[in-house]
C-alpha cells in the first residue's frame, strides 16, 4: 500500500482570519488555540511518519504543548476553547504514550500503513482465555526445538516443585534459558532499529518498504512469542 501524504489542509483562524495548516494547535499569527482536527499522532506533533524518532526532542515538545494546552489556562476562555483544550490535551497524552515507546510506536505506524497486528494478539489472548495458557501460539520454526526442550524442563520443574523438592540442575538450565531469551529480546531490538532505518530511508522505494514492513511484523510476532516463553520460565523459577 502506498501512503500518500494528504494534501495539506488549511484552516482559517477563527479569531484573526489567518490561514494555518490544519494540524497546528495555535494560530501562527495571533497565537489563539485552534479547533481540534482529528489527526494521527505523528501529525499532531508535526512529525513525519517515520519509525525512528528523537525521544528527547519529543519529550520536550510534549511538555511544552502540555503546558500550553492545559485546560486550566482556558478556565476563562470561551466554551469552545475550553472544549478544544480538553480534546487536544487528551490526544496529546495518548500520542505521547504511543510514540515514546519504540514497540508501541512501531505497531502504531504499521497500523497507519494498514497492517494490523491485532489478529495475532487477539488469537493469542482468546486461546489464553480458553486454556489458561498461550502455548498454542504458532511457534516460530527456528525456535521449535528449543521450545520443545524448554517445555519438558518446565514440566519437570512443576513436578519437582509439586513434590516439594527443587532440582538444582534443572534450575540452572532454566536460568540459562531465561538469559538466552533476554539476549534474544535485546538482539531483536537492534534488528528492529535496523529495519526502522531501512524503511525510513526508502521513501522512494515501495518494494523495499513492503519487504521491511513484513520483516517488522515477523520480528514483532517472534518477540511476542519469546516474551511469553520468558514469562513461563520466570513463573517456573519462582521459589
Ligand atoms: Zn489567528
Amino acid at each position: 500500500m502506498i501512503v500518500i501524504a494528504e494534501p495539506s489542509k488549511k484552516l482559517i483562524c477563527w479569531s484573526c482570519g489567518s490561514e494555518n495548516d490544519a494540524e497546528v494547535q495555535f494560530c501562527a499569527n495571533c497565537g489563539k488555540l485552534q479547533p481540534y482536527m482529528p489527526a494521527d499522532y505523528f501529525s499532531f506533533f508535526g512529525l513525519p511518519r517515520q519509525f525512528a524518532l528523537d525521544r528527547a526532542a519529543l519529550e520536550k515538545q510534549f511538555y511544552q504543548l502540555s503546558r500550553k494546552l492545559h485546560p486550566d489556562l482556558y478556565a476563562r476562555a470561551s466554551a469552545q476553547e475550553q472544549q478544544w483544550s480538553l480534546e487536544k490535551s487528551s490526544v496529546l497524552n495518548d500520542a505521547w504514550r504511543t510514540l515514546r515507546e519504540p514497540l508501541a510506536r512501531t505497531e502504531y505506524l504499521l497500523s497507519l500503513l494498514g497492517i494490523r497486528l491485532e489478529e495475532q494478539s487477539r488469537n493469542a489472548s482468546d486461546r489464553a482465555a480458553a486454556s489458561g495458557t498461550v502455548k498454542q501460539q504458532v511457534v516460530p520454526s527456528d525456535l521449535l526445538e528449543e521450545v520443545f526442550e524448554l517445555n519438558m524442563q518446565l514440566e519437570e520443574m512443576r513436578m519437582a516443585k509439586a513434590g516439594g523438592a527443587d532440582d538444582p540442575e534443572l534450575r540452572r538450565n532454566l536460568e540459562a534459558a531465561r538469559e538466552n531469551f533476554y539476549q534474544q529480546l535485546k538482539v531483536s531490538e537492534q534488528d528492529l532499529q535496523r529495519l526502522w532505518a531501512e524503511w525510513d530511508s526508502s521513501a522512494d522505494n515501495e518494494a523495499t518498504r513492503q519487504t521491511t514492513q513484513e520483516k517488522m511484523v515477523g520480528l514483532l510476532n517472534r518477540r511476542g512469542y519469546i516474551r511469553n516463553l520468558l514469562r513461563d520460565v520466570e513463573e517456573a523459577l519462582k521459589a
